[in-house]
C-alpha cells in the first residue's frame, strides 16, 4: 500500500465516478476493476497510481486521504496545489468543488476552506491571518477574471521574489468558509461553457487561496520567534480545474504557456502538488479513459 500522506512533492491519484443516469439507461458496461488501493484494470491493462479511488468512495475519504495534509503544509509555509484532469463529465468539478451546499457532497475546495478556518480559530490569538481568494479562467488563451467579467486580458507578472502572479486580478478577503463558498458560486456563473468542443474552447480554472500570517502589535518573545520561523511570504493554494474537449488528443496543460507560468511556483521545491486523474467508468468512454490514464506518466 502506498502512503499518500507521506512527504512527496507530486502525487498522482485516480478517481472513477459512477455510471450516470443516461449511461445506465443506454446499458453502458461498467469497465474498471480495482486491485488493491493503487491499481485500476481496464481491458486487461493495469494502471498504477499513488492511490486509486473506486466509484463508491466518499468526498470525505478523498479529502482526508489526499488534501487534508496539504492544508497543514500550507499553514507551515508550503505552497499547495491540487488539480483535476480528465475528459468532460469525468468528475473534475465534483472532486474539486462538489455540491457546495450539501455537507456530505462538498468537494475539496470548500473542505479546505473549512479546515483552514478551523486551524486558524485554534491558533495563538497574537497571530493574525489575512485570507484572500481569486478565481480565474484561461479561455481562448486569455486570462479572465471570474469575479469581474470586465477583466478578460489579464497578464502574468513576477514579484520581487520572482514569483509569478496575475496582475490586476480581483482579490476578495474572506473571513469564513461560507464567504469562500459565496465567491465560488459567484465565479462559477461566469465560467465559459464550450459550445463546439473545439480545443480552443477548453477552459482551465484556477481557484487561488492566499494566506498571509502576521503578528499583532505587542507580541513579543516566544510568540514572535515562532512566527518568524513560519514562512511569512505569501502562501498560495491554487486549484486548477481542467476540462478537455471530447475528441481531442489528451494533452497535459503545462504546455499552455499561461498555464505554465501560473503553475510555475506551484510545481517547484516549496510545493505540495496533487493531481487527480478523473475518469468515466463507462465502456462508451473507453478510448478517452485509456488516454487519460496514460497521463500518469508525468509522474515519472
Ligand atoms: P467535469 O467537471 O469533469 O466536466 P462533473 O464533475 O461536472 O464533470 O461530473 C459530471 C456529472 O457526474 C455531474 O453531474 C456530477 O455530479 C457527477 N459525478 C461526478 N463524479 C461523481 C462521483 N464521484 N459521485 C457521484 N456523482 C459524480
Amino acid at each position: 500500500m502506498v502512503d499518500v500522506s507521506a512527504e512527496c512533492n507530486i502525487r498522482v491519484l485516480c478517481r472513477f465516478r459512477p455510471l450516470n443516469q443516461s449511461e445506465i439507461l443506454r446499458g453502458d458496461k461498467y469497465i474498471p476493476t480495482f486491485h488493491g488501493d493503487d491499481t485500476v484494470i481496464i481491458g486487461g491493462k493495469l494502471y498504477v497510481f499513488d492511490k486509486v479511488f473506486p466509484t463508491n468512495c466518499t468526498q470525505e475519504q478523498v479529502y482526508n486521504t489526499c488534501a487534508k495534509q496539504i492544508v497543514k503544509d500550507v499553514l507551515d509555509g508550503y505552497n499547495g496545489t491540487i488539480f483535476a484532469y480528465g475528459q468532460t463529465s469525468s468528475g473534475k468539478t465534483y472532486t474539486m468543488e462538489g455540491k457546495l451546499h450539501d455537507p456530505d457532497k462538498r468537494g475539496i475546495i470548500p473542505r479546505i476552506a473549512e479546515d483552514i478556518f478551523n486551524h486558524i480559530y485554534t491558533m495563538d490569538e497574537n497571530l493574525e491571518f489575512h485570507i484572500k481568494v481569486s478565481y480565474l479562467e484561461i479561455y481562448m488563451d486569455k486570462i479572465c477574471d471570474l469575479l469581474d467579467v470586465s477583466k478578460t486580458h489579464l497578464s502574468v507578472h513576477e514579484d520581487k521574489n520572482r514569483v509569478p502572479y496575475v496582475k490586476g486580478c480581483t482579490e476578495r478577503f474572506v473571513s469564513s468558509p461560507e464567504e469562500v463558498m459565496d465567491v465560488i458560486d459567484e465565479g462559477k456563473s461566469n465560467r465559459h461553457v464550450a459550445v463546439t468542443m473545439q480545443y480552443s474552447e477548453i477552459s482551465y480554472c484556477f481557484f487561488i487561496l492566499e494566506i498571509t500570517q502576521c503578528i499583532k502589535t505587542g507580541a513579543e518573545g516566544a510568540v514572535l520567534d515562532e512566527a518568524k520561523n513560519i514562512n511569512k511570504s505569501l502562501s498560495a493554494l491554487g486549484n486548477v480545474i481542467s476540462a478537455l474537449a471530447e475528441g481531442t488528443k489528451t494533452h497535459m496543460p503545462y504546455r499552455d504557456s499561461k498555464m505554465t507560468r501560473i503553475l510555475q511556483d506551484s510545481l517547484g521545491g516549496n510545493c505540495r502538488t496533487t493531481m487527480f486523474i478523473c475518469c468515466s467508468p463507462s465502456a462508451f468512454n473507453d478510448a478517452e479513459t485509456k488516454s487519460t490514464l496514460i497521463a500518469k506518466t508525468i509522474k515519472n
